[in-house]
């Protein structure tokens, strides 16, 4: 599943070669579970020119000169550049044919992607109650104390709520709370004071350590010419039960939290 260092690297990979194109044509398939509908006629990104990409955590937005498209990759989507004559990805939903001969093409066989075009400058229904995105200046050290104080919830579920920061999913989460020898069952107000600046930053530097080689690739994420991330010989806990954690040799656990496993030292995570 893609988190904002999957989404970034799309999103840097998408900015290098969309910025500047104008769509002379969309091939719209209109899929069952797809959240392609509710906003304007996906059709409507005929003739547009792209002026920017952004994203806020695990959304991009594409900026063109009238619209906005919002983009969320869900479980399996993928936006890839292709050449026209390119043998299509099963579950194809959407096709850009852009005006230098490419083609921006969406799949996702999934289907919990979503794809929504809104009048330029609207206010987003899907980012009203989200937080700072994790890598935005809004998402300061006194933000996190104050999210944290608040919140009964585990801190790693707290780590997850998309209102609180956003971002953030289960691989990053785990990584993270490891690497700031927290412990992902505590009570995320329990959190001392002093420990809240290293969490902060251990946050960061995991989502840009990963940004910097790609994201991570566990089932089929690739970046937006199909290159799968390399994070995943950092991984210090996620996915690695049963073998050492690298820091205290201890086995390391998983554990179930709202139905999704939690990988973590007991004994170096307090
Ligand atoms: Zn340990």
């Amino acid at each position: 599943v893609p988190e904002l260092p999957e989404v970034e690297t799309v999103r840097r990979g998408l900015a290098s070669r969309l910025v500047g194109r104008r769509v002379d044509g969309v091939d719209f398939r209109p899929a069952k579970r797809l959240r392609g509908t509710g906003g304007l006629p996906l059709e409507g990104l005929e003739g547009q020119t792209v002026t920017a990409v952004r994203r806020h955590g695990k959304y991009l937005l594409v900026d063109l000169d009238g619209a906005l498209l919002l983009a969320h990759l869900g479980m399996t989507g993928k936006l890839l550049f292709a050449e026209p004559g390119e043998a299509e990805r099963p579950h194809t939903h959407l096709v850009l044919h852009l005006d230098d001969d490419t083609e921006l093409r969406f799949s996702d066989p999934r289907r919990f992607g979503t794809l929504k075009l809104y009048p330029k400058d609207a206010v987003v229904p899907e980012l009203a109650h989200y937080g700072p995105d994790a890598l935005a200046p809004a998402f300061s050290k006194a933000h996190l104390a104050a999210a944290l104080k608040g919140s009964g919830s585990p801190l790693k579920l707290f780590l997850l709520d998309q209102r609180k920061v956003a971002g953030v999913g289960n691989i990053y989460a785990c990584e993270a709370l490891w690497r700031a020898k927290l412990s992902p069952v505590r009570k995320a107000r329990t959190v001392p004071a002093a420990k809240v600046p290293e969490l902060w930053r251990h946050l960061r530097d995991t989502l840009r350590d990963s940004i910097a080689k790609g994201g991570t690739s566990f089932n089929d994420y690739v970046d937006h010419i199909g290159q799968p991330g390399k994070f995943v010989a950092q991984l210090a806990v996620y996915d690695r039960e049963g073998k050492p954690c690298p820091r205290c040799g201890a086995a390391v656990v998983r554990t179930t939290q709202s139905g999704r496993s939690t990988f973590w030292c007991k004994k170096c995570q307090r």
